[in-house]
């Protein structure tokens, strides 16, 4: 019988990442995840129609962290990918982010030349700009294209993705898709931009696929955990005397509630098959002015599988999270009184020296794929 080392709630990318680097080391890990699967949100599977599809929403690896590149790459072919994303906006589909393309399709050539003459003296060399930059620009003609597209786009989006008024959200929420200068139309301007050539879910099984792991799903791993108060209980579990407790799930169940629940906003996919060769132009297409969905995302083109006489999309609505009503925890919610709860947590979790915070629910932050492997490869650093 195994004697565990560490003990990682969550076969997320973040436990799976944090269990390969441990077993390495020769360290025995047991892996407890609550759904019936591995990969966490990144998690994918063919459906019926032999179309693969993301089950939590579409994902493209990104980085520019050549140490996260060269890990993943252990584990996975990477077909390289560039996504392109498209806004419906007035009847028109422009391009996401927006780039002088949209100028031009907003605006009658005369002004259209002024708008793009005034952004290039004003933001000489640059690519990308905030639309926050622009919304308080001394120059009235890109305050006035950057009202409009506040107004028709961004405001719009924010508010329905978010479920909140404008002014409780941070503002760097705004500034996630950038405004570009020119007409380049990439969504993503890292170094590598890819997808796992056999899917994420492959990636994730090869990454834990080491003797010295194993992965049990369907198991709550808080049924097995439980936090005394100040030492944890490894219950009907054979853990070595310094084993530690690597959890990834969402920091206020750990500590059930205590200091109260941190709020996430949802998601449901509406998922349909339809009998055509194409949907949309592009992969992910957003829309800012219908009242309850966000985007829509065709996943024979992400990358591209060729089916023919089929696609399948995925209709994206936000939703409220709430704990009773099964709803998962997408997004964190970043507002001050937010982080204060976090924070509470934080120092309550630090009394435990072994316990091991990790991931975007633990973390309650808003992590890339990229940005969670790092986030890992530093932490795992300090038991190595
Ligand atoms: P998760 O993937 O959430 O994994 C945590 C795991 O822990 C889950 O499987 C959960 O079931 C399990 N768990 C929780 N509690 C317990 C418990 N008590 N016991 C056992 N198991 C437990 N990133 C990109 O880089 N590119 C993208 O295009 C992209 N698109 C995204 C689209 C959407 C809609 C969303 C929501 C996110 C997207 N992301 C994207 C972010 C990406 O999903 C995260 O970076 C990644 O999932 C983080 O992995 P994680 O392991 O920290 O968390």
């Amino acid at each position: 019988m195994m004697t565990y080392d560490f003990i990682i709630a969550g076969a997320g990318l973040s436990g799976s990442v944090f269990a390969r680097i441990m077993a390495e080391q020769g360290h025995h890990v047991l892996i407890l995840e609550r759904r019936s699967h591995i990969a966490g949100n990144a998690y994918d599977e063919k459906n019926e129609a032999g179309i693969l599809i993301h089950k939590y929403g579409p994902h493209i690896f990104h980085t520019n962290n050549e140490e996260v590149y060269q890990f993943v790459n252990r584990f996975s072919k990477w077909t390289p990918f560039k996504l392109k994303c498209e806004v419906e906006m007035c009847g028109k589909s422009t391009p996401s982010p927006f780039n002088f393309k949209t100028i031009d399709q907003f605006y009658d050539p005369e002004k259209a030349s002024l708008i793009k003459q005034s952004l290039r003296a004003a933001y000489p060399g640059q690519t990308v700009v905030t639309v926050v930059e622009l919304l308080n620009s001394d120059n009235t003609l890109i305050r006035e294209y950057a009202q409009m597209l506040f107004d028709n786009d961004y405001s719009l989006y924010t508010a329905k993705q978010w479920g909140i008024s404008l002014s409780q959200i941070d503002i760097s929420v705004l500034k996630r898709v950038p405004v570009r200068l020119d007409y380049e139309s990439m969504y993503f301007t890292d170094k590598y931009e890819c997808m796992p050539t056999c899917g994420y879910t492959e990636f994730v099984k090869n990454m834990t696929t080491h003797p010295n792991i194993t992965v049990q799903t369907d198991t709550d791993a808080l049924n097995m955990v439980t936090l005394n108060e100040d030492s944890l209980a490894f219950n009907g579990l054979n853990v070595s005397p310094k084993c530690h407790f690597v959890y990834t799930g969402p920091i206020d169940r750990l500590f059930n509630y205590k200091f109260g629940e941190l709020p996430y906003r949802s998601l449901r996919f509406d998922f349909q098959t339809l009998p055509k060769d194409s949907f949309q132009n592009a992969p992910v297409v957003a829309y800012p002015q219908v009242n309850d969905y966000t985007r829509i995302t065709e996943y024979k083109k992400l990358p591209v599988q060729e089916i023919p006489g089929k696609t399948t999309i995925a209709v994206e609505y936000p939703l409220p999270y709430n704990l009773k009503d099964g709803t998962e925890p997408y997004y964190p919610i970043p507002t001050e009184t937010n982080s204060i709860i976090y924070q509470k947590y934080l120092f309550a979790a630090a009394k435990y020296s072994n316990l091991i915070l990790c991931g975007r629910l633990a973390e309650y932050k808003y992590y890339n794929m990229d940005q969670a492997i790092a986030s890992v490869l530093k932490t795992a650093q300090k038991y190595i």
